[in-house]
């Protein structure tokens, strides 16, 4: 039987108590790992031990897609009204929502988040998501095709079957929600697999699926490491989709996988190197919290976050003065004190990835401006950091650092910022800072990216499609684009009398 992890918590910012099963989630019930593996969960705001999961293998993966299968020739899929996975999934919203101080509490703990910050943007945006696709469940509809007289075509929408998602540790619950809603609306059979970093509100989440009624076997959890358990989903023949939030290395094996395998199909969301940009007409003290939020929201830890920032030559001096100003006002700390504004970074290991970028900025020649060193010895903690005069060959412009590291450079006028913002690999998400309308039109036109955001940043919205370009990957979550990704489209022509 696999153990349950309790957390009584008696923080200023939440007094509760949380319980999760730690076990696989695999046809309705959670079960231990065939070869009883564990994983170490830890808090990364101290380094500390929070409990203990079940870590899926193959075999696990393979029990798993199994029951999903069959969950999806028999229980779901076309054998259940349209109606009825909607009516499911805003059940299970209603559960999340009666649940979300809990969700909040284990997703701030898991992640490092803010508490405050986990329930109203993580766990909010999370059931606000199951909403709009449950709503989608029955309006999904194929379409009547007009050819001739002599024929009647139509268009079906139907499910792929099994679907692997695939979701990192940034936003744990929110990105699952990304793949997850649209996927089960669709009539989709899935198989979620969290970071082995951050489990804990998946595994919550697939407990209140059973008490929505969600038949056995159409979702099913499975933590484990990405080359294990991750490996195993993305090669299994009877999986029809993987569906993919990570690294760009980690994409491309994911590709290559599919294709040498099952040709399965792929939606990727790989990341980026987003370019923020401040023109002279921008409104300042705007531009300035917005590019901040852009960057040092949830400690830089964000695909889209607005790491290389442009800056018109005219604003330069004074954008820079707020700007460093407004980094050292942030105050970092644990996500349960109401007092702070960031939290670590999700482990040891990418604090020091993060570190490594900083020193190989200062060795390049680029100007420190403030930050740049570990908080404290506890937990993993970076000061939000600002580098100026930036080339375009540095490691820290051309890499995701994925971490609390602005980069910033001097542009003269639209032309030239053109070039330097779509100079990389990347293309997920940008943002523009100006008060002339025909401008902003005029740049978002010319950025090579997914999403354009003018006077904002890094607010997706589940009603709007994103999903970036080039080396970001492709396919787009949220939105009614979404549906395209977990659904595959069946032509049915019917001859009306023409004879041979
Ligand atoms: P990864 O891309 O390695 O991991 C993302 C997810 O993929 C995890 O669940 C991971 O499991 C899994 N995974 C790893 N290898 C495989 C595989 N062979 N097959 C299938 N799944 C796999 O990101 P990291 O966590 O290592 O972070 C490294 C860098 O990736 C960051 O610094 C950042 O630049 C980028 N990143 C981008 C994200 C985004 O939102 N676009 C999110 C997270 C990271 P496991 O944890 O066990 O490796």
């Amino acid at each position: 039987m696999p153990a349950t992890f309790t957390r009584q918590f008696d923080t200023p910012a939440y007094k509760g108590k949380v319980t999760v099963n730690t076990g696989l989630f695999i046809n309705g019930q959670y079960v231990d790992s065939v070869d009883k593996e564990t994983i170490d969960v830890l808090d990364p705001a101290t380094g500390t031990l929070i409990t203990k999961i079940s870590a899926a293998s193959a075999k696990d993966v393979d029990i798993a897609v199994q029951a999903a299968h069959n969950a999806y020739k028999t229980s779901w899929g076309h054998k259940v009204p349209a109606y009825e996975r909607g009516r499911l999934m805003n059940k299970l919203a209603d559960l999340m929502e009666k649940h979300a101080e809990e969700l909040s509490a284990l997703e701030a703990l898991d992640a490092g988040k803010q508490y405050f910050f986990a329930k109203a943007v993580d766990i909010s945006a999370t059931i606000q998501n199951f909403r709009y696709f449950a709503g989608w469940a029955d309006k999904n509809h194929g379409k009547t095709i007009e050819t001739s007289e002599a024929k009647f075509a139509y268009t079906r929408h139907e499910p792929i079957g099994v679907c692997g998602l695939i979701v990192p540790w940034n936003f744990p619950l929110l990105v699952a929600s990304w793949k997850v809603a649209p996927a089960l609306a669709c009539g989709n059979a899935i198989i979620l697999k969290p970071s082995e970093m951050t489990p804990l509100t998946a595994l919550k989440v697939a407990e209140l699926s059973v008490e929505a009624g969600f038949p056995p076997g159409v979702i099913n959890v499975l933590p484990g490491y990405g080359s294990v358990a991750g490996q195993a989903l993305t090669e299994h023949p009877k999986v029809g989709k993987i569906s993919f939030t990570g690294s760009t290395l980690v994409g491309r094996k994911i590709m290559e996988t599919a294709a040498r395998t099952n040709l399965k199909r792929v939606t990727l969301e790989l990341g980026g190197k987003s370019p923020s940009i401040i023109f002279d007409d921008a409104d300042l003290d705007q531009a300035v919290k917005w590019a901040s939020m852009g960057i040092f929201m949830h400690n830089g830890q964000v695909c889209a976050a607005g790491s290389r920032i442009f800056v018109q030559e005219g604003i330069y001096d004074a954008f820079i003065k707020a700007f460093s100003t407004a980094s050292k006002s942030l105050k970092l700390g644990h996500g349960f004190d109401p007092s702070i504004t960031q939290g670590p970074c999700v482990s040891q290991t990418q604090m020091e990835r993060v570190l490594g970028y900083i020193e190989s900025g200062k060795q390049e020649g680029a100007t420190l401006l403030s930050g740049g060193s570990r908080l404290g010895e506890e937990g993993y903690f970076i000061e939000p950091t600002i580098f100026t005069d930036v080339k375009s060959d540095m490691k820290i412009v051309r890499e995701e650092i994925f971490g609390p590291v602005a980069v910033i450079a001097k542009f003269k006028d639209e032309a030239e910022l053109i070039e330097m913002a779509n100079d990389t690999v990347y293309g997920l998400a940008s943002a523009v800072y100006t008060q002339n309308i025909n401008r902003a039109i005029r740049v978002a036109n010319a950025l090579e990216t997914g999403g354009v955001w003018v006077n904002q940043a890094s607010l997706p919205d589940f009603q709007v499609p994103f999903g970036g370009v080039k080396q970001s990957g492709y396919g787009k979550e949220m939105g009614e684009y979404a549906l395209e990704s977990y659904t595959v489209v069946k032509a049915v022509q019917i001859n009306l009398g023409a004879q041979l």
